[in-house]
């Protein structure tokens, strides 16, 4: 039995004082408070301190980070990424495809499909075990609009059609639980139906639909939205458009990317403030380029450019190089949220939007993924599956 102590706990539903969090076989056994609750004299006891326990972060839209793309790298590779994830926090991630030819998307998609599945289980030493793993695959594309299609190159576009989407699935073995679409293309809502049929989370995104075209979409079964504001029409107070759409309708979730540069800190806060503490989730889009110097860097088939914290392609913007950590702290200074509830946009909501009802959370029985915070919101350790202390 491993017992973990601190002065604070977030689940994040609620926020505990002088939390004791016990462990056994890798999963939470009972949360409880030092004045509740006698520590058994076999246990391990590891004092935090000063410290808070949240869950582990969860990154639902991630292309890579220290030097890896995650369409690239091998399943070899993979860890290495893992273990960089979670010296900011995160314990849990979806490898994020760009739109690519075809063939090579598919390939990628196996890859991925042997990670998440080698990732279940356990790790055979201590070394090996503190890594954030694949949960589930994102489709950032092939079905996204030309108009917005940002830097993904417009030859790998492509029209959505069941066949397609059929094809994707299969190379990724079921694994995929995202899937950013634009719901104004022809054969869109057929291809968001189906994705919805099977417990894909269809988010809207990279799209130039009229507020119509995005309730289309929540009609046929989308649930979230990708990076609000970014490459998406904008708001227009006459014709409010999919932003419109994302911002008022509390079926939907949302995410975004809270760096200070893909959205200026003011809409940062106003998204907060639409979405409220339920349905805002932070997102890091990261490229292999994040947790890396200046330079030039891999982003699925293209190159981009990183300067001074921006990763662009052609002068467009290009994914970040965004922390989940940074992103926490950067919503409590963009929008004066409690750190409580910036870790839960990066923590329950994510895994909730994403249908992982087991992560993100403390609670009996779920895996103990976890990151020791300051006050201020610094990682200090991270957790995984009770390892790592
Ligand atoms: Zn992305």
């Amino acid at each position: 039995m491993l017992v973990l102590a601190a002065t604070r706990l977030f689940t994040p539903l609620e926020e505990l004082q002088n939390p004791l969090l016990f462990v056994e076989d890798g999963r939470i056994a009972e949360i409880a408070s030092r004045n509740q609750k006698e520590i058994p004299n076999a246990a391990t006891v590891v004092d935090f301190g000063d410290s808070i326990l949240a869950p582990g972060f969860v990154d639902i839209h991630m292309h890579g980070g220290t030097g890896l793309d995650v369409m690239r790298a091998s399943p070899a590779e993979l860890p290495r990424l893992g273990k960089w994830l979670t010296t900011h926090g995160v314990t849990g991630y979806f490898p994020t495809t760009v739109a690519a030819p075809l063939d090579q998307t598919c390939t990628a998609l196996g890859c991925l499909a042997d990670a998440i599945e080698a990732g279940r289980s356990p790790a055979k030493t201590n070394r090996d075990a503190v890594q954030a793993r694949p949960l589930g695959i994102h489709l950032e594309g092939p079905f996204l609009s030309h108009k917005r299609r940002g830097v993904h190159a417009p030859e790998n576009l492509v029209e959505p059609t069941p066949q397609i989407f059929e094809r994707l699935w299969r190379a990724a073995r079921g694994h995929v639980r995202m899937m950013t679409i634009a719901p104004e293309l022809p054969g869109a809502i057929e291809v968001i139906a189906e994705a919805a049929r099977r417990n894909v989370c269809v988010s809207i995104g990279h799209s130039d639909a009229v507020m119509e075209g995005a309730r289309a979409a929540v009609r046929a079964g989308a649930r979230h939205a990708t990076h609000t504001f970014n490459a998406m029409r904008p708001l227009d107070h006459r014709e409010p458009g999919i932003v419109g759409e994302v911002l008022t309708n509390k079926r939907l979730t949302a995410d975004i990317i809270a760096d200070g540069i893909h959205v200026a800190p003011e809409v940062v806060e106003l998204f907060l403030q639409a979405k409220g503490i339920d349905g805002s989730v932070l997102i890091t889009d990261a490229t292999s380029a994040a947790g890396m110097p200046d330079g030039t860097y891999q982003l699925g088939p293209m190159q981009v450019e990183v300067k001074d914290g921006r990763c662009t392609m052609d002068g467009k913007l290009a994914g970040s190089v965004l922390t989940m950590d940074q992103a926490v702290r950067n919503v409590t200074r963009f929008a004066g949220w409690r750190l409580l509830d910036a870790v839960r946009a990066a923590t329950l909501n994510p895994a909730r939007a994403a249908g992982f009802e087991q992560s993100g959370i403390l609670a009996p029985g779920v895996e103990a993924n976890l990151v020791v915070l300051t006050h201020s919101g610094e990682v200090q350790k991270t957790i995984v599956r009770g390892r790592g202390y």
